[in-house]
């Protein structure tokens, strides 16, 4: 006869000790699972992605009822247990419904902290836990407009992120000076923070709740300093607390959690427990993958092997939000007996710590470059000795393939034991097992059969890699790449569907394109809201919610959250009047620094967010215009001194940088763009690292367009020669136009160039005169929209920044 197995709780750790236990003694246990929640289980982690509108539930689910139906399990949902009886050893639910028991498994995890603050019972004040939670919030984002999250760890900021997506103004109170502390220093905490803002989020570090008001739903937070924000929905994202009533009331032995061996039994034999339920030698948990190291050993020795012990696991953790690549693992702040390798690049965002004793990883913190995340790791819970390679290590695991340590090759090398997802428990040797026994060739399959990949994505590469050692060539790597998870589209099938069916509305556009997700993600919003904008500029409708908080308030954010304003100063020239109106509002607004910039402009750095419409109204009376120093859009025309004062220049480039400028400005593009004049082959402008550079000789301009200064150096390729300043012009915008029109959102002209190839340039743009000229008439037609009807009148509603149009500005 079956022994009888009940399982209180239908979660992550439960769920995944049934799945263990299956695989080792099917037959052993008629199994009743018992579960609060109305649902089959399902991929908790995978909630910040269901609220931020890029999955739905029925992705997210991981075992179907039928699975249930199929191994003979029992369930009972919406049946909370709501009693032990551990003399007559049954379990007694809400519904009067009993189970009895030989062995008895607790996985009723944790349940989220809400802070004890008057005014915390108010309807709309919730945690952020189960779909419920979700259903909740995206409820309260059709009807309410201001979210306010308690918390700025992990959960906070995947809550926050996701309410952003759907429009809400959200702001962020964490209590520490930086965020996520638990997971990051300071200086990853701080290029998260600007990335985070930079995207609409209001943070305030340091502030402490002191009270919600309102009468019956929410309408305010107070902090203890006495600011008061506004609030239809607070979201408590301050911690977890492990689900330890019914053990206690059981008389099980709890401190924190539920006290568990090395074999999760609590202190009654019969009774097992797994989870963030638990406490393990003095330890909660909180992440998966511990979880699932104890679901392991239990089912093991409920299957009676006898075998396995848990003694504890290294944990990492990953940010779920789209387009904010974060990783850390292990001792990532390092002590006296450490020392740490850093490398920062602060203009790409980049920003990599590795903290190492006697030449092994104790701890990693990736920010914007996470790819080698689940290597360091691996090299770290192996305790591997990286002396060998620590000179590349910061470069990661392809850099040290190229010296042949590495890649594909360590891929092979890794152990069948090593784990690749620690989201979904998987070791290589499960992928490289299902590869060969199903035939496998894509990731997407491998994904499917093993769930390796499936959550939050960080083991990707490492898949791939294992994918490609195991079929040898055949890896099919996929054929196109969408241009984000919300749609299997690419970015020009996106474009050429815009161009095609004549959208010119977000809702439009993803409406004819079935988007996956209501709202789509910082991902595709920009790239939509561009494409719609380049392809029917008199008719698109600019979407603010698409653009990055720069875009929206003309100023660039800085890493201490004040603005640096930038009027645009023609061709790098200007007049005493203009010195004089931007020392005026330097004054005025007590501008801590006025700065020159390598483009020709003055920045005025340190501008706080709410004198930003007062600052530009300043400069705009004297007739100065935003410098789109913030904007993927044209930047600056830089120019030498040229042949009206230069001994050496041989052109007047001072006037040709003013004429570029005067045409170009207002327009966006794919991402910014750059250009310099120089008036002689001396090239002081250092127009051949430009977009656009255009250099004097001897009767005639030569243009040279995909160049880049920056990290990765690439000089211009030269497009042409031509004599007058109307061709400059027309070649100018012409090739403007040609980028606007092919590029994908977010590729500069160097990479872009490359892709399509110089021929596919001066085919278009020197060759067929016919499209040049049909380029350069667009370009113009949608310069006379984007200048004269300035997108930010049209589109934003928080500012009173107005643009003069071309003729007005004062300078000649
Ligand atoms: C939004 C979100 C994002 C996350 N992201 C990550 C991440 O990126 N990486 C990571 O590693 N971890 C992440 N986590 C944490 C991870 O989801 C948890 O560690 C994991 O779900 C815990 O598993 P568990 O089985 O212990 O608890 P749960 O998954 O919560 O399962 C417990 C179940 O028990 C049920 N239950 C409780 N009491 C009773 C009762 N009396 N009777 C019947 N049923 C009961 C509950 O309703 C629940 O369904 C995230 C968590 C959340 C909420």
């Amino acid at each position: 006869m079956k022994e009888k197995l009940v399982v209180i709780g239908n979660g992550m750790a439960g769920m995944r000790t049934i799945e263990e236990l299956l695989k080792l003694a099917p037959e052993k246990y008629d199994i009743t699972v018992f579960g609060d929640e109305p649902h089959p289980n399902y991929n908790r982690i995978m909630l910040s992605p269901v609220l931020a509108g890029e999955k739905q539930f029925d992705e997210i689910i991981l075992n179907e009822t039928s699975w249930y139906e199929e191994n003979g399990i029992t369930l009972k949902c919406g049946s909370p247990v709501t009693r032990i009886d551990r003399l007559s050893r049954k379990v007694i639910a809400a519904d009067g419904s009993e189970a009895e028991y030989d062995r008895l498994l607790i996985a009723t995890g944790s349940l989220p902290f809400i802070l004890p603050v008057p005014g915390h019972e108010l309807e709309g004040v919730i945690g952020f836990r189960t779909i419920a939670d979700v259903d909740t919030m995206l409820a309260a984002a059709k009807d309410y407009k201001n979210a306010v999250v308690i918390g700025g760890g992990l959960l906070g900021l995947e809550a926050a992120n996701g309410l952003l997506n759907h429009g809400m103004n959200v702001t962020v109170i964490h209590l520490p000076e930086v965020l996520m502390e638990r997971q990051l220093d300071e200086e990853a905490a701080k290029l998260l923070q600007a990335e985070l803002e930079g995207r609409g989020l209001e943070i305030i570090t340091g502030g402490n709740t002191e009270a919600l008001l309102g009468d019956k739903r929410v309408e305010k937070l107070k902090l203890q300093d006495g600011r008061e924000i506004d609030a239809d929905l607070v979201v408590m994202a301050v911690g977890i607390r492990p689900n330890i009533t019914l053990a206690k009331e059981a008389g099980l032995h709890c401190e924190r959690g539920i006290v568990v061996g090395d074999t999760m039994q609590s202190f009654d034999p019969t009774i097992y427990a797994v989870g963030e339920c638990v406490q393990h030698r003095g330890n909660t948990f909180g992440l998966v993958a511990p979880l699932f190291e104890q679901a392991k050993v239990c089912a093991n020795h409920l299957a009676h092997l006898g075998y396995g012990r848990y003694e504890g696991s290294a944990t990492a953790t990953r940010l779920k939000v789209s387009g904010v690549e974060l990783f850390s693992a292990g001792n990532f702040i390092g002590d006296e007996d450490t020392e740490s390798i850093v490398l920062k690049d602060a203009s790409h965002g980049v920003y990599k710590k590795l903290v190492l004793k006697d030449n092994r990883i104790e701890g990693a913190v990736l920010y914007g470059d996470t790819v080698d995340g689940a290597w360091y790791y691996e090299l770290m819970r192996e305790g591997s000795d990286i002396s060998a390679h620590r000179d590349q290590l910061m470069f990661g695991r392809t850099h040290i393939s190229d010296a042949g340590h590495g890649g594909q090759d360590s891929a092979a090398a890794m152990a069948d034991e090593a784990q690749v997802c620690d989201c979904n428990g998987v070791c290589k040797g499960d992928i490289v097992n299902a590869i060969r026994s199903e035939g496998l060739f894509t990731l997407d399959e491998v994904k499917k059969h093993t769930k390796a990949a499936a959550s939050c994505g960080g083991c990707t590469g490492l898949v791939e890699q294992i994918l490609a050692a195991t079929t040898g060539g055949d890896y099919s790597a996929p054929e196109k790449k969408p241009l984000c998870p919300c749609t299997d589209f690419t970015h020009e099938e996106v474009r050429e569907a815009i161009e095609v069916h004549h959208l010119t509305t977000r809702e439009a556009a993803m409406a004819k394109m079935e988007w996956r997700t209501p709202d789509g993600c910082p991902t595709c919003r920009p790239a939509l809201n561009y494409y719609m904008l380049a392809t029917w500029p008199a008719e698109a409708v600019d979407d603010p919610h698409s653009r990055f908080v720069n875009e929206r308030v003309h100023a660039n954010i800085q890493k201490d959250r004040s603005y640096t304003v930038v009027p645009r100063i023609w061709g790098g020239v200007t007049t005493p009047a203009e010195l004089r109106a931007i020392a005026d509002a330097a004054e005025k607004f007590e501008v801590p620094m006025v700065k020159i910039t390598g483009g020709q402009r003055i920045d005025l750095v340190g501008v706080k967010k709410e004198q930003l419409p007062d600052i530009w109204a300043d400069l705009n009376e004297a007739g100065m215009v935003s410098g789109h120093a913030y904007g993927k859009a044209l930047r600056t025309v830089k120019t030498c001194i040229g042949s009206q004062f230069c001994r050496f220049g041989t052109q007047d480039s001072i006037n040709m940088g003013i004429d570029l400028e005067k045409m170009t400005w207002g327009s966006w593009t794919p991402h910014k763009f750059k250009m310099a004049v120089s008036g002689c082959p001396r090239n002081c402008a250092e127009a051949t690292i430009k977009d656009f550079g255009v250099v004097g000789i001897d009767g005639a301009w030569e243009l040279h367009v995909g160049g880049n200064g920056g990290l990765k150096v690439r000089v211009t390729d030269l497009l042409c020669r031509v004599e007058s300043r109307e061709e400059v012009l027309e070649y100018a915008g012409a090739f403007m136009q040609l980028y606007r029109e092919h590029a994908r959102y977010l590729e500069r002209t160097a990479p872009w160039i490359e892709r399509v190839g110089l021929p596919f340039v001066k085919q278009r743009v020197v060759e067929n005169e016919a499209q040049r000229k049909a380029l350069y008439a667009r370009f113009l037609e949608s310069q006379k929209i984007a200048q004269q009807d300035p997108w930010a009148e049209r589109t934003s509603a928080e500012k009173r920044i107005e643009f003069v149009p071309m003729q007005n500005v004062a300078n000649a």
